[in-house]
């Protein structure tokens, strides 16, 4: 494990099934870097049976999002709790800000009070063919959000959980149809979001590649570059 030298605050943005979450486990791993992905949080909601999670789960299943104030409060609340709002805490966002009202209410509402502002925005660039083929082949255990890949990253027994050994299931989500929705709603509301970020300077940077290992190479190399490690 690396130690950051200076407070990384970092959001990862890419496509669906652009390995965010790959690549924030292997940031995780790496440095003393904790994150939080806004599809866990609402997939949590989903399988406690909260208020959130019914409605939550109604509006996943369309490959739509869900509306930009109750994502808003919901990570509010989840920073608040890590006490993350202070600008000597690093941290990551995996799927949040999403729009840029979520981006700007966040900024506004929260970073800036609190001289946190984000300062590592990463634009994942994955071939839309290579993320079919792995959406494809995804499955997930539900209860913890890992992530397996038949080809890549197979678990070790056919169809369970290398961990709990619990059964492994396709994301509702992951359907074809609605998938190719996903990708589509991600490109309408990226644009903007990225436009937004480029304005800060020298925050937005952006990483392509084919594979995790790919992308993984270049990232772990740009955050040791401008936040500084120490094993
Ligand atoms: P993900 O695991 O990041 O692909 O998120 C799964 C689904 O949760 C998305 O397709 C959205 O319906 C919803 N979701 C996650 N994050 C957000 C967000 N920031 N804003 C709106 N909806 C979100």
């Amino acid at each position: 494990m690396s130690k950051l030298l200076r407070p990384a605050r970092v959001l990862l943005l890419g496509p669906p099934g652009s390995g965010k979450g790959t690549q924030t486990a292997r940031l995780q791993n790496k440095f003393d870097l904790c994150g939080i992905s806004s599809g866990d949080i609402l997939r949590q909601h989903i399988n406690n049976g909260t208020e959130i999670g019914q409605m939550a789960s109604s509006i996943i299943k369309t490959g739509k999002l869900v509306p930009d104030d109750v994502m808003i409060k919901i990570i509010s609340a989840e920073l608040a709790l890590r006490n993350w709002l202070s600008p000597t805490k690093s941290w990551l966002l995996d799927g949040f800000p999403r729009t840029r009202v979520q981006a700007e209410k966040l900024d506004e509402a929260e970073l800036r009070p609190a001289d946190a502002r984000l300062n590592f925005v990463v634009e994942l660039k994955v071939p839309t063919a290579v993320i079919l083929d792995r959406i494809a082949n995804r499955l997930v255990h539900a209860q913890s959000g890992r992530v397996y890949n038949l080809t890549y990253n197979p678990p070790k027994v056919s169809g369970v959980d290398d961990f709990t050994g619990e059964p492994l299931t396709r994301r509702p989500d992951d359907d074809p149809d609605i998938f190719a929705k996903r990708i589509e709603e991600y490109e309408r509301l990226t644009e903007p979001l990225v436009d937004y970020y480029k304005k800060a300077d020298n925050v937005l940077w952006s990483v392509a590649g084919d594979t995790s290992d790919v992308i993984y190479a270049q990232l772990e190399k740009e955050v040791v570059k401008r936040f500084g490690d120490r094993v």
